[in-house]
């Protein structure tokens, strides 16, 4: 066996160690393939011991001194101040005390794109706004990374959520760049709590906003249980789902709008539970990325979509094609394209009738490599969710897509104003110089519409049209569509 130990000639398991891995940037040096991911782990890993040595009896003279370990001495002793500041507010204040959890929406992002320094210069600036918000029996602290916390003493929770609106409009945006913050809220109910368990419940709430589309402050309550029970009832019945076919496919159609008529559909899972009623995607699929399941649900709608072409073209319509959702989760391993050509010959179908919608993620050379492979078996390949986030541009560029399906922000923007109306041009015009196809999604009003046949997109989907159906009910339309 070789240890980390060998090829660093540091131990990992030692703060010390770690400190001079990270400086010298050992890791990247050793293993220039490194990915990032286990940079992250071992950040993560950092952050532990040192969460460890503010609560254990190492003192920071036992430890060696250099830059790296300066700063994270300091940063100990900030912790230790904040926590010995939160102690004191809950045994001496007879009002209600809550720890507000912040971090930046995407910080990733804004760090690859603008350069760590930037990123530095913007945790900077929260701070000093904070503390210029900051009263004396309120405390801050930046945790990690982009991640803050505030002890506050309240008499009312609005007096929170105001603290945040304040925060917000100071923070909006810096040097022309836009910041969001995501705030979880826990008002502490039994002050004799461990302050850690405090703090875990603020920083889960702060996990949970993230999935909110409609506010970016929330509260721990005890509906979170139900957040866990969800989940938990679906990690135990997600295998009986498979087996009894509680799977469905449903369908929607995409429209050409100059010539009014469907011109393909994308098929999307539903869950239908026996007890439960209809289970939607956005309820099961990131619980089942997360646990790998979903590569059983993918497969099994690719086949229903692989058998649905099969019916069309037995029945006299080969020019429907049906994409498919391919999760991230497949970027990861080759099984996907041997499951494919599997299904290909199966159901003996053309292979530009079965389309596959791949999201962009951050991880740009992943899907890229992924990409190329399918593109090289032959594959028609849509980018998802174009523009909700992330470097779509240089993907664009590096990989084989040849539809993109362009997100509904695009369109909930495009109405609202004129600067989302000319981006949503550049857009259309930045494809077809590349020569790509465009799919509008989420498309809803006819105002819509007649925007996106004035500046040239034609291929649309959206509950303007239609919303997704069961299968048979597509079929008919089709059918009707056709004749
Ligand atoms: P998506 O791939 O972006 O699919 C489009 C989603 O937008 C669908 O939600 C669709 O019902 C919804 N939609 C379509 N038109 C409109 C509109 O005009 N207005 C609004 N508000 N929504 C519209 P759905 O079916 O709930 O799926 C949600 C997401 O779950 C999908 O987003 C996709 O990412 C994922 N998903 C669904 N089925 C599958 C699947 O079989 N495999 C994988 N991996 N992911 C799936
Ligand atoms: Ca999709
Ligand atoms: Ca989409």
């Amino acid at each position: 066996m070789i240890y980390c130990r060998d090829i660093l000639g540091k131990d990992i398991s030692k703060p010390q160690d770690m400190a001079v891995i990270r400086q010298e940037g050992l890791i990247l040096q050793k293993c220039p393939r490194a990915i990032n991911i286990s940079i992250e782990i071992l950040e993560d890993m950092l952050k532990d011991h040192l969460k460890d040595m503010t609560e254990s009896s190492i003192k920071p003279e036992d430890i060696p001194q250099n830059d790296e370990m300066e700063s994270v001495l300091k940063s100990m002793g900030r912790l230790r101040r904040f926590n010995r500041n939160a102690r004191n507010l809950l045994y001496s204040s007879s009002k209600g005390v809550a720890f507000i959890q912040f971090d930046i929406r995407k910080f990733k992002i804004i760090n690859d794109l603008y350069g760590e320094k930037f990123g530095d210069e913007v945790l900077d600036f929260i701070i000093s706004q904070l503390k210029e918000i900051c009263h004396s029996e309120q405390y801050y602290i930046n945790l990690h990374s982009d991640v803050f916390m505030v002890v506050t003493e309240y008499d009312r929770e609005e007096e929170l959520t105001e603290f945040t609106r304040q925060l917000d409009a100071r923070v909006s945006n810096y040097k022309n760049v836009k910041l969001q913050l995501s705030y979880g809220i826990y008002t502490v109910e039994d002050k004799k709590m461990e302050l850690r368990q405090m703090s875990d419940r603020a920083a889960m709430t702060r996990k949970a906003v993230k999935n909110s589309l409609l506010t970016n402050v929330l509260f721990y309550r005890e509906q979170f249980k139900e957040l866990l029970y969800n989940r938990k009832f679906i990690e135990e019945n997600m295998q009986a789902a498979v087996t009894e076919r509680q799977f469905m496919m449903y369908l929607q159609p995409k429209y050409s709008i100059s010539h009014n008529t469907i011109v393909g559909a994308e098929a999307l899972a539903r869950w239908r539970h026996p007890e439960r009623g209809m289970i939607y995607p956005d309820q099961f699929i990131p619980i089942i990325e997360e646990n790998g399941f979903i590569k059983k649900v993918d497969y099994y709608i690719w086949e229903e979509a692989c058998r649905f072409i099969r019916n069309c073209v037995d029945a006299g319509i080969p020019d429907c094609p049906v994409s498919v959702n391919v999760s991230r989760v497949h970027l990861k391993d080759n099984e996907c394209i041997q499951v494919l050509s599997e299904l290909i010959e199966k159901y003996d179908i053309p292979k530009p009738l079965l389309e596959l919608e791949i999201t962009e993620t951050a991880n740009d050379q992943q899907v890229s490599r992924k990409a190329m492979q399918l593109k090289e078996e032959g594959y028609t390949l849509l980018m998802d969710d174009f523009g909700s986030g992330y470097s779509s541009l240089n993907i664009l560029l590096e990989t084989p897509f040849d539809v993109i399906k362009l997100d509904k922000k695009f369109m909930d923007n495009m109405i609202v104003s004129d600067k989302g109306r000319i981006l949503l041009e550049q857009v259309v015009l930045m494809a077809n110089r590349l020569d790509l196809d465009i799919v509008a999604e989420g498309v809803e009003t006819k105002e819509q519409v007649e925007l996106l046949r004035n500046i040239g997109c034609d291929k649309v989907q959206g509950y303007y049209y239609d919303k997704p159906m069961p299968e048979e009910e597509f079929f008919k339309k089709l059918k009707g569509a056709r004749q």
